[in-house]
């Protein structure tokens, strides 16, 4: 087969395209904690290719964040600074990403994420007909071999993802440019400060379009966040679907389970002045038990589908360690399950491993740390 056969660009346009941008957000003037990480998320692969992270903001009064994005790592920052683009609106972002990317041709574009990216980054991937990999915990630059025309790619990005079942998967749009992707929060660590850094400061002036305006924004509010900060816990307590039976097979109240936690929790937070969340899987909060009607709500969903984070101990308790569950925990510093069943996945990653039943396990854990020092 030839080339010609597949839609894409030629190996000599596909090397016009440089420089890693990143589509960073700017909240009361200051880059958000997730903007920060996808420019370290840049900085990885744009060191690998050997060229610029490019910070990317839309916005109005957006001195302070271009200087945050220099400190943080960005080598350039490419800007639109205007009083209409004061709160974000799809289509004239949209139009104007990619107007950018037409203009200065980027290697690959990232996104955070969450609601935001996931509203702008499809819509700047289909009007630039490239692909888009979504959810993405890492990143990695590879050479790419394609067994139809018998191309190898070099330097091709690949989009690491939990995929179906227990698989991770890697994707790569080795044909097309940007190599568009989201980041979940919480898989990069932002890079060190370094007051003073500077780079190259290029303002995008966009034309309004009629278009631009079909959307108007009548009134803004803003939503309270929610007291559970699983992100920010320096230890979280995390609950499954094992917290309904015990050792011997007998039903427990789910809620016996989640007192048992919030106690240790408690003891935690009180003698030894940790900030502790409690967790759970998307099973025991999809199951809508009424003992934990209100308690175990969504914000509290640690996983693929819920948030990620990374504190300095993880405790598993009653929790298979699926694949979706493992993403969102993973790079916790110390991750302690308990666990009837000596061959549940999460053993595969605990640091500490208690092969026991939490019912008898975690009153003997919290009697002791009550006790002596
Ligand atoms: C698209 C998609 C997205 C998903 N997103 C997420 C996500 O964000 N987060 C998430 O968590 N899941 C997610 N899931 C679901 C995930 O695949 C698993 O189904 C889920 O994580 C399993 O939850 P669990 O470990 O609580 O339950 P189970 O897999 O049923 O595990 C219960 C564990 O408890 C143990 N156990 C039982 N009794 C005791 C006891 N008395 N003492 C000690 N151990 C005991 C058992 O041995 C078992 O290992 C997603 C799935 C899909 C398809």
């Amino acid at each position: 087969m030839s080339q010609g056969q597949f839609s894409g660009l030629s190996l000599e346009e596909l090397s016009q395209y440089k420089d890693v941008w990143v589509y960073v957000v700017v909240d009361d003037g200051k880059l958000t904690k997730p903007s920060l990480e996808l420019i370290a998320a840049g900085r990885k692969i744009a060191d690998k290719i050997q060229q610029r992270v490019v910070a990317v903001m839309i916005g109005y009064q957006l001195d302070n964040a271009v200087k945050e994005a220099f400190e943080y790592g960005a080598d350039a920052v490419l800007y639109a600074d205007e009083p209409w683009l004061k709160s974000y609106i799809c289509l004239p972002y949209t139009r104007i990403l990619v107007e950018m990317v037409k203009q200065y041709k980027p290697y690959a574009f990232l996104f955070i994420a969450d609601e935001l990216g996931r509203d702008l980054s499809p819509r700047v991937a289909y009007r630039l007909k490239t692909g888009l990999a979504t959810d993405n915990i890492d990143l990695e630059v590879e050479d790419y071999f394609f067994g139809p025309t018998r191309t190898t790619y070099k330097n091709t990005l690949a989009q690491i993802r939990p995929d179906f079942a227990t698989r991770i998967a890697k994707i790569y749009t080795p044909r097309h440019r940007p190599q568009i992707a989201s980041i979940r929060p919480g898989n990069f660590n932002p890079l060190p400060r370094q007051p003073g850094r500077r780079g190259e400061a290029i303002r995008f002036t966009p034309t309004p379009a009629d278009e631009d305006f079909i959307i108007q924004i009548i009134e803004e509010e803003k939503v309270p966040k929610s007291p559970i900060d699983l992100e920010n816990a320096q230890v979280v307590i995390s609950l499954g679907l094992g917290i309904l039976r015990d050792g011997e097979g007998r039903p427990r109240s789910p809620r016996e389970g989640y007192e048992l936690a919030e106690k240790l929790a408690t003891i935690l937070r009180e003698k030894y002045g940790l900030r502790v969340e409690i967790g759970a899987t998307r099973a025991l909060i999809y199951a809508e038990l009424k003992e934990l009607e209100g308690i175990v709500t969504k914000d509290r969903q640690v996983g693929q589908t819920g948030k990620t984070v990374a504190p300095e101990i993880y405790i598993a308790l009653g929790i298979s360690g699926a694949v979706q569950h493992r993403v969102g925990m993973i790079r916790s510093k110390n991750i302690v399950a308990v666990n009837l069943d000596p061959k549940a996945p999460i053993f595969e990653i605990a640091h500490y491993a208690v092969k026991d039943d939490l019912y008898k396990i975690l009153p003997k854990i919290i009697e002791y740390l009550s006790g002596g020092e």
